[in-house]
């Protein structure tokens, strides 16, 4: 958590102890009143079947992510379904046919793990916690159509990410290859690059190594230039830094491919910077490389070297990028340098990475400081062959590389030519001797899909002596993961469902001989990376999507969910879904037309630094503002980070739904923050909420209306609000919305004439401006009104700016230093404005008219000062 963070954190609080203000003499309704209310509304709206689609409307797609069933529902999951489900009644209002779905991403590696400490099928664990986190979200009056629910471990599910698998397969995107992967020792699994964060397994957070096995590719990177160059059509509607994220994921780069001969072959390098080719003193190539099988044949030092891969393979990639002494092998081979024709020493050096350009680089010790120190290391030459605009290179490079852009050096015909231009023509050079060319490199790997484990979608294919590798034909979908089998331990190296026999061995669906089943099953993030489309048309069994509900309902109107996602689910959606694109299955080739990455709730905790816990609440004791286990005497650390089950600062959806109901915890997220910020959970907003909707359900018991007058004054209040919570739902800042409804209820109970009919439409105006953010008791109200139909069958309502009375104030003009009369300005006007004013006044015809205005003085809703001559 950074500095950022406790600003908000702060801020918040400012805004936190303002609510706290507005201490009221309240007679507290019983908590039953809540609880009863919730569950009497959630049945009407279920009976009248009130958020199912419609079909005969403007579409309107809101999503929120759906969620991985572990763990407890707490009240930063809630934070995302509530601003999702606040939008969607807001559009119900408006008139759309809303479309907000739900459903559970239920494969993965969590149900594997607890199922073997529990001693439980995966499918019964993830069942279990499915109903749970069900029934949470229906309590929490959520206004999912349920009749969608997609589960992805369902078979009726997996059968179209296998479908899916097939199409990539046919479309020569799905491939095999054997290559040295991520593999984390600790989950027993291989991991996709994604999937390691700074060198570690993202789940167990452990450094992952490499490890060679055949696997399974998604071919994302013919979909690189793509994915990239459409970020523009996302620019304003997506969160700016997931749309940097993304670019830098990509991570496009120009350069040149140059070729160094090598015996037979050719070792090819990728560089940005062919200006300093001339500084070549060595080659390096990645431990993971493949052409080391090649250079092993004739290399005279082969177990020297063979030992040394296998001891950088065991090192995580952070190690590999931040050990102090590089390290390193010669080969005691050399390939040929493309331009100068001399023999350049191979080496093999772990701070190659494989996974960025070719795996194989041009060392150039003066111009690069990883090659720099290598190559003081292995005692090699360091050549300068840029020089800087000013300053000596050879003094530079006593000390370090200059890695900048200069004038070139010791490079024959391109001497003093300057970085950029050396750049284009020795790439030209090198593409006319057939030994380069220019070149786009991107970062982004393919995407490794196959898993070692049980709990996935298995991959519809089979291997066949006669036939090769062997797809499951469409109609033989979906290839069933075996349920009776009693092993889910992982045994390291490959995956369990190699234990059931049956599964294993099955005909070739060509040659119908004998055919061994593939055994890996799917990373998760295929599940999830076309989810969205099946919510459309869940329960469709002849077709991944009905193309006619597709063209209706896709893309989605508003996506709602963690940033953390930036990278992974939100590239894998978007490939897979140009590849339904360019089969022609979907008619558009972004699946998200907005984005809403929502901020964290946090919540305090008592950390213990010497025995790494958290404490709990009730052993913590304060002095002089530090805090102590009361037994053990410890000084804790008083931290304030997001809920996470290691931290122990978890507050359950559930229990909180329980004891206090679901709008009281909306209001309570909704409040505290702008949607987009980070806040902390304190008991203090959970009770300015209660307070708040208390005295709601306060003002609406017994009422009476049977006078009539009008108030002009009542009615522009009433309009000014609609225009300000408008105003502000429309920028998503909820929380300033509910600050207005706050005083719109501050207005309604100090109204005089509580009687009247015209009080009565100011109470229903409410009830309907707070229906989205407190549903529940908004419909009571509602109710109490007298009224039979539900409140979300209102339209949401408008403004009208005729009813808006602006206040006034008089200002007084001076002119030269004299007091000469004063103007009446709507309030808040600014100086334009009150000038306007004063140009049609008395005292412009009087005091200026025909004088020259040399300097205006303007003080808002105070003054306004001139001077002429
Ligand atoms: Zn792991
Ligand atoms: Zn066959």
């Amino acid at each position: 958590m950074g500095g950022e963070n406790i600003s908000k954190i702060n801020s918040f609080r400012i805004i936190g102890q303002g609510i706290n203000n507005f201490l009221y003499p309240l007679k507290f309704l019983s908590l039953m009143n809540f609880l009863e209310i919730e569950s009497r509304w959630q049945r009407f709206w279920d009976e009248k079947k009130l958020f199912k689609v419609k079909g005969d409307r403007k579409k309107f797609y809101v999503l929120e992510m759906f969620p991985y069933p572990s763990g407890d529902l707490h009240m930063g999951h809630l934070k995302n379904y509530a601003i999702g489900d606040v939008v969607a009644r807001i559009k119900f209002m408006e008139g759309y046919d809303v479309l907000h779905p739900m459903g559970f991403d239920a494969f993965g590696l969590p149900a594997e793990n607890a199922a073997i400490n529990y001693n439980i099928h995966p499918r019964e664990w993830t069942y279990k916690n499915i109903n749970i986190f069900r029934q949470t979200l229906k309590k929490a009056g959520i206004s999912y159509d349920w009749e969608r629910e997609i589960i992805t471990c369902e078979p009726n599910y997996y059968k179209w990410t296998q479908w899916l698998f097939l199409l990539l397969y046919k479309r020569k995107l799905a491939y095999r290859k054997k290559e040295f992967v991520h593999y984390c020792e600790n989950c027993k699994t291989v991991l996709a690059n994604e999937q390691v964060i700074d060198g570690k397994c993202e789940r167990c957070k452990r450094p992952v190594v490499k490890k060679e096995f055949e696997q399974w590719f998604f071919k994302i990177t013919d979909y690189a230039e793509r994915l990239l160059k459409d970020l523009d059509k996302l620019r304003g509607k997506w969160p700016d830094n997931v749309i940097k994220q993304q670019e830098n994921w990509i991570g496009r780069s120009e350069g040149t491919i140059v070729k160094f001969k090598y015996r037979d072959i050719f070792l090819e390098v990728f560089t940005t910077r062919v200006d300093t080719i001339y500084g070549v003193s060595f080659i390096s190539i990645a431990p993971e490389h493949p052409i080391l099988n090649e250079i092993l044949k004739y290399s005279n030092n082969k177990s020297e070297i063979e030992n040394y891969i296998r001891i950088a393979l065991n090192k995580s990639e952070i190690e590999r990028k931040t050990q102090k002494k590089k390290t390193g092998i010669f080969t005691y081979e050399y390939a040929i340098h493309p331009l100068t024709n001399e023999k350049i020493p191979i080496f093999v050096a772990d701070y190659v990475l494989y996974d960025y350009g070719t795996g194989i680089v041009m060392g150039v010790p003066a111009h690069d400081q990883r090659d720099y120190e290598f190559a003081k290391i292995f005692n090699l030459e360091i050549k300068p062959v840029i020089r800087p605009a000013n300053g000596d290179i050879e003094d530079i490079i006593k000390e370090k590389a200059f890695e900048e852009y200069g004038i070139l050096i010791n490079s024959y015909e391109f001497n003093n030519l300057n970085s950029e231009t050396a750049i284009i023509e020795i790439t030209k050079k090198l593409q006319d001797l057939g030994l380069g060319k220019k070149a786009i490199n991107y970062r982004l790997r393919d995407w490794l899909i196959s898993r070692q484990r049980y709990w996935g979608c298995p991959i519809p294919i089979v291997y066949c002596d006669n036939c090769g590798i062997v797809e499951i034909p469409e109609n033989e979908l979906p290839v069933l993961l075996p349920e009776k089998l009693e092993v889910w331990k992982p045994i390291g190296g490959y995956s369990p469902l190699e234990n059931d026999i049956d599964f294993v061995w099955t005909n070739c669906p060509k040659c119908r001989g004998k055919a061994k089943r593939e055994t890996d099953t799917m990373d998760t993030f295929v599940d999830s990376s076309w989810y969205f489309l099946r919510f459309i048309d869940p329960h469709n069994n002849n077709e991944i999507v009905n193309k006619e509900l597709e063209r209706k309902f896709m893309p989605v109107d508003l996506y709602i969910g963690g940033v953390e996602h930036a990278t992974k689910h939100l590239i894998y959606a978007r490939f897979i879904y140009k590849v339904l694109y360019d089969e022609g299955i979907v008619n558009y080739d972004e699946p998200f037309e907005n984005l809403f990455t929502q901020g964290l709730v946090l919540k305090k905790f008592y950390w213990d630094p010497i025995n790494y816990k958290t404490v709990d609440e009730e052993f913590v004791i304060e002095k002089n503002g530090k805090f102590y286990h009361k037994e053990t005497g410890i000084e804790l650390e008083e931290k304030v980070e997001m809920m996470s089950k290691s931290r122990g600062n978890i507050v359950p959806l559930s229990n909180f739904l329980e004891e206090n109901g679901s709008d009281v915890a909306r209001i309570a997220i909704l409040f505290a923050a702008p949607p987009e910020q980070n806040f902390e959970w304190t008991n203090s907003i959970v009770n300015s909420a209660k307070r708040f909707l208390t005295r709601v359900l306060n003002l609406y018991q017994n009422l009476e209306f049977n006078e009539e007058f009008e108030d002009k004054k009542l009615l522009s209040f009433v309009h000014k609000k609609i225009k300000e919570v408008r105003e502000d739902i429309s920028k998503f800042k909820f929380n300033t919305v509910i600050a207005k409804l706050m005083e719109f209820l501050n207005f309604l109970e100090d109204y005089e004439r509580k009687k009247t009919v015209q009080y009565k439409f100011a109470l229903k105006i409410f009830s309907i401006l707070l229906a989205p953010f407190a549903p529940h008791i908004s419909e009571e109200i509602y109710h109490k009104l007298g009224y039979e139909n539900s409140v979300f069958e209102n339209r949401f309502p408008d403004y009208d700016e005729n009813y808006i009375i602006e206040e006034e104030v008089e200002i007084p003009v001076q002119i030269n230093g004299k007091f000469r009369g004063v103007i009446k300005v709507p309030i808040n006007s600014d100086e334009e404005k009150a000038f306007e004013i004063l140009k049609n006044s008395e005292i412009y015809e009087k005091y200026l008219k025909g004088r020259n205005i040399v300097k205006r003085i303007f003080v808002l809703n105070r003054m306004l000062s001139i001077v002429v001559k």
